[in-house]
């Protein structure tokens, strides 16, 4: 019989639900480069065949994805075709859009690439108060956000409590005429079990956090003190949040610390062992590339924008239905190809000094409070613009975490119907209702025209029933779904 633990392992519920090794470590780096090793410029036939078994909705095992990973140019072309087909069919062309929201960025860690990090003295040190919360999210809530990721530094006084309290906080906050946010992601320090089942009682969306790097040797290079040294209570972090019962979890990699296609192989590894042990994989994956900042060590392995779009291609085909989230605001044009190569999420209209969305300009003394420089400084509206005249549906939906429908997107990918019937018609709900609500005058036009079109892919069922809501929402409704 194959081991439990095996690198190799492809999930199957019935062979792996069983035994609980959660909470152990469980990446073996000399086997994922044993496997990369292995598979350097794989044979034309080995790629296509592996291509093939992803696109027949098959599961990869760990040396199919280090297949993939080691393809030359020519057969990388074969993969991003087939990545970017898996996306249009199985997906469609929606892409959900939400916003961070940085609440203190007091930090007792030394992350070599953060200017958080506690030794920075460069770093304006804020935490937002109760009230300058609510400031920022009414803020966002009038630019037309549903979703935010509230993010956190590591510190004392971000604990368990101070997260929900905040969580809370930002699900309090309604403006005229509908805004609210409906969902509230966090990506924070990792807790203890105790301290996870506090934060999911305030009813967070997804617990996020990134291994940054999973390769032990780099981890312990850019990781020079504070609790986040331990490489092992980060990567058992999520084993202890489902432990907890928040079975929405995201995990993620800071792509630029080590080879990159030794930290997608590892991404995947995580995910199986996710699914073996607790029967659900990870909402999303999120693998933001390392952006300058004040910190001091520069990225050992920087990627190519070349190498960055055809690593998620190669997720796309991994983990057909986990979120691909794009963060960090990369520029347009790597933008536009991460969508088409199947990242399902984007932030809009970012802004990392902290307590900026409310402050029309940054006040001086705010300057120097934010992470790290984006490219795209671009507002919620420009950006739903650009959007549908590019023919994609920005959808804002979050009914699925409110329906209590957990494992949307393997639902997405494996039932039939699924998107026709949920989420085509909700993106073209939040869509109108962003459109009514917030939408520049241009923008709304295309945006119309773009749910036109939306309406006529569907069944003539669901565009009839989408259409009664359209109607409802234009009469003044809000919170429509499905
Ligand atoms: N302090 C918590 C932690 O480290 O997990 C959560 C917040 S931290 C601000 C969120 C993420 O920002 C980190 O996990 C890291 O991947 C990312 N990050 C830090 N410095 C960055 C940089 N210079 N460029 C891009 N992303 C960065
Ligand atoms: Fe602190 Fe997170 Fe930045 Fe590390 S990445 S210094 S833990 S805020």
């Amino acid at each position: 019989a194959r081991s439990f633990f095996s690198n190799d392992m492809i999930f199957n519920p019935q062979e792996y639900a069983i035994p609980d090794r959660s909470g152990e470590p469980f990446i073996d780096g000399q086997e994922i480069e044993k496997f990369l090793a292995a598979h350097v410029r794989p044979s034309r036939e080995e790629v296509l065949e592996t291509v093939a078994r992803a696109m027949d909705r098959e599961r990869l095992s760990l040396s199919q994805v280090a297949v993939l990973l080691g393809a030359g140019p020519q057969e990388r072309e074969a993969v991003l075709e087939a990545a970017s087909r898996l996306k249009r069919e199985v997906y469609g062309n929606r892409i959900v859009l939400f916003a961070p929201l940085y609440v203190g960025n007091r930090c007792t860690n030394r992350c070599a690439y953060c200017s958080f990090r506690a030794d920075s003295t460069e770093t304006v040190r804020k935490t937002l108060s109760d009230e300058e919360i609510v400031r920022e999210v009414e803020a966002l809530e009038r630019a037309g956000h549903k979703r935010l990721i509230l993010v956190y530094g590591e510190h004392p006084l971000y604990d368990p409590e101070y997260i929900a309290k905040t969580v809370r906080i930002t699900y309090g906050v309604k403006t005229a005429p509908g805004g609210e946010i409906r969902r509230v992601n966090i990506n924070a320090a990792p807790l203890t079990v105790e301290g996870f089942r506090t934060v999911r009682e305030a009813g967070i969306g997804t617990y996020q956090i990134f291994q940054e790097t999973y390769h032990r040797e780099a981890y312990k290079h850019y990781h020079l003190g504070g609790r986040k040294a331990d490489y092992d209570w980060r990567l058992t972090a999520l084993d202890r949040a489902m432990e907890a019962g928040i079975d929405d979890v995201g995990l993620g990699a800071l792509l630029g610390l080590h080879d990159w296609r030794f930290e997608i192989m590892a991404l995947v590894r995580h995910t199986n062992h996710l699914e073996a042990c607790f029967g659900v994989g990870p909402h999303t994956i999120s693998f933001p590339r390392i952006k300058e900042s004040s910190a001091s060590l520069p990225a050992a392995s920087p990627v190519s924008d070349e190498d960055f779009i055809y690593a998620i291609a190669v997720l796309r085909l991994a983990v057909p239905y986990t979120g691909l989230i794009l963060t960090a605001r990369e520029p347009a044009a790597v933008r536009d190809a991460a969508i088409r190569y199947g990242v399902s999420q984007i932030d809009g209209g970012t802004r990392l000094e902290i307590g900026s969305y409310s402050s029309a300009a940054a006040p001086d003394e705010e300057l120097g409070s934010r992470q790290f420089a984006i490219n795209d400084d671009r507002s919620l509206d420009e950006i739903i613009g650009t959007l549908t005249a590019e023919g994609y549906l920005p959808s804002f939906c979050t009914a699925c975490y409110r329906r209590g429908r957990t494992g949307e997107h393997f639902m997405e990918f494996s039932v039939p119907g699924f998107i026709k019937r949920f989420c085509g018609p909700n993106a073209i709900l939040t869509l109108a209702e962003y459109l009514s609500d917030y939408a520049s005058e241009g923008v709304a036009s295309k945006g119309w025209a773009a749910i036109e079109t939306a309406l006529a892919g569907l069944p003539a069922a669901s565009a009839e029933l989408t259409r009664e809501r359209l109607e409802r929402i234009r009469a003044g409704e809000r919170d429509l779904y499905f």
